[in-house]
């Protein structure tokens, strides 16, 4: 049986944080899809098919991974697509009882589907999508934290704000 993990998020934008957790999955499962969940409770800076297709861009060098979109409860998702596993990332100690919460819940949901936590690189541990914003809102450099397509999708967000 072909093992697939989905791997679910806002990723506005998707980060080099993000991207190291897709390309140690895609290692490991057959196939990986990357999920943008739209929450709208986090005010958006770019809408889901922008999302959508800096992902794709940004993961075009692997073939095994795929990117799609729902506006459903997670666990439905997984079941939907017959994934056997959910990929996480874990940073710092706070990610933690907001990942134990989620995890929980999708257990009693579905106990058949596994979370699964993988560490983040120490480089990136202190990287995310809204620290991303925060500094590129001022116009500083970000190429060290995104892929450049996301450095540039960020300069014309502020540019036109
Ligand atoms: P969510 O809104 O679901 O937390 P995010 O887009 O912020 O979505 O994150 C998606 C996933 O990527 C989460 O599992 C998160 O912990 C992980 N992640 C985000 N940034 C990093 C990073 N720098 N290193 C490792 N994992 C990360």
């Amino acid at each position: 049986m072909a093992r697939l993990a989905i791997c679910p998020g806002s990723f506005d934008p998707i980060t080099f944080g993000h991207l190291d957790i897709i390309e140690r999955g895609s290692k490991i499962f057959d196939e990986v899809i990357v999920a943008v969940f739209n929450n709208q409770s986090k005010s958006p800076l770019f809408t889901v098919e922008e999302r959508m297709e800096l992902i794709k861009v940004s993961t075009k060098h692997l073939s095994n991974v795929k990117v799609d979109a729902s506006d459903g409860l997670l666990i439905d998702y997984a079941e939907e697509k017959n994934a056997q596993v959910i990929l996480r990332g874990l940073r710092a100690v706070s990610d933690f009882e907001y990942e134990m919460q989620i995890t929980s819940m999708n257990r009693k949901l579905d106990s058949t589907i596994e979370t699964l936590f993988m560490m983040t690189n120490n480089q990136y541990s202190f990287l995310s999508s809204s620290i991303v914003k925060e500094v590129a809102k001022y116009k500083a450099d970000v190429t060290d934290l995104v892929p450049v397509i996301v450095a540039e999708a960020l300069k014309n967000k502020y540019r036109n704000r």
